[in-house]
């Protein structure tokens, strides 16, 4: 999957900075839209997003405007020039969006976690060339996220891109959705091609966090974000605890520190994970290591033996300075570790 475009053309990009996709969660009414898009245009952001129809845990609450709020994103479209974005689950929707001159769909977390929906989406995308935005699984699975993209992209869709949205948890944590950021970093890895947008808003699900979060995504190396923008966010119909005023999102974006070279940051980034993950297994190593080291302790008390035994420490000195060498490590350096650690178990076992 080598050939996978950009979503806007270069001209609408031309510099290196994000792309920004902002609007509000749900279109509730004309006068919102138009409302929360003027401002938005004005402070340069050029995709509009907007739900029209939503995706709610439970029926009752309120499940998006329906096809009504179509003809609201097309005078956003004429009256700002902003591109518009909006989430499609059916195939009805997909017609319905399409007709009224949307430009770009997305597929929401709770679609992309089911193949046979997907796989209907991308029936019916056959041969249309629209951008598509394909949001993560709401379950921890990468391939469930790729096999979403594989289906579009052999549907020949080409304008793809991944949105992370984050994860959920059973359990309650400080953000909505868990960002589980070693999993956009192994899509990136698999599918390096392909566009990635940051969705601070969801994984955060508080107003406070799309900072933090939106620069995360950026200094990850991800080419956009989406984030939910509503002129009057308290009085939102979905998700008002994270959506921000146009103006929020001019200070949150002004904030932002967009790296110079992502792609290096990106990999620094991977690999700093690598050592943190090393760093996790020496340091239970070591506590298995001090805790057998009080249970031979412990023995020798009871057996009336000594704490230092000179030969055996000598023995395994010699015989991991050996080690060193055959693995390609300093033995000096590998002798001082084996010192310390040393000192640390007769302390323990003197302690007893
Ligand atoms: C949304 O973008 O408003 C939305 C419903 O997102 P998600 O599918 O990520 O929950
Ligand atoms: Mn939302």
């Amino acid at each position: 999957m080598t050939d996978i475009y950009p979503i806007l053309p270069p001209n609408v990009m031309p510099d290196k900075s994000p792309l920004v996709i902002a609007g509000p969660c749900s279109a509730e009414s004309e006068r919102q839209v138009l409302d929360t898009a003027t401002q938005l245009a004005d402070m340069g952001v050029k995709v509009f997003r907007a739900g029209i129809w939503k995706p709610r845990t439970k029926p009752g609450g309120f499940e998006g405007v329906g096809s009504v709020g179509l003809s609201w994103l097309k005078r956003v479209k004429q009256e700002t020039g902003m591109f518009t974005a909006t989430e499609v689950a059916t195939e009805q929707h997909i017609v319905e969006a399409l007709d009224a001159g949307v430009d770009i769909l997305w597929i929401g977390a709770r679609t992309t976690a089911s193949p046979f929906a997907m796989q209907q989406i991308a029936d019916a995308l056959q041969g249309v060339d629209v951008p598509v935005l394909v949001k993560n699984p709401v379950n921890p699975d990468l391939e469930l996220w790729i096999g979403a993209i594989q289906r579009l992209y052999n549907a020949g869709v080409r304008r793809i891109a991944a949105v992370h949205r984050g994860f959920t948890s059973y359990e309650k944590h400080l953000y909505r959705n868990l960002p589980h950021w070693h999993i956009p970093i192994e899509l990136r890895r698999r599918m390096p091609q392909m566009p990635n947008i940051g969705d601070p808003s969801h994984i955060g699900g508080r107003r406070e966090l799309i900072a933090p979060l939106a620069q995360q995504a950026l200094d990850l190396g991800f080419e956009g974000l989406i984030i939910e923008s509503h002129c009057c966010p308290d009085e939102a119909l979905s998700d008002a605890a994270q959506q921000l005023t146009p103006s929020m999102l001019r200070d949150v974006l002004a904030q932002l520190v967009v790296r110079e070279t992502s792609l290096m940051t990106e990999t620094l980034t991977e690999l700093r994970r690598q050592i943190d993950g090393i760093d996790n297994q020496l340091l239970d190593l070591l506590a298995e290591r001090m805790r057998i080291s009080r249970e031979i302790g412990a023995y020798k008390k009871e057996q009336n033996m000594p704490v230092l035994q000179a030969q055996r420490y000598d023995e395994i000195l010699q015989k991991r300075m050996s080690q060193a060498e055959v693995l390609g490590i300093n033995p000096e350096f590998v002798k001082n570790v084996l010192q310390a650690i040393h000192e640390e178990s007769v302390q323990q076992q003197v302690k007893l």
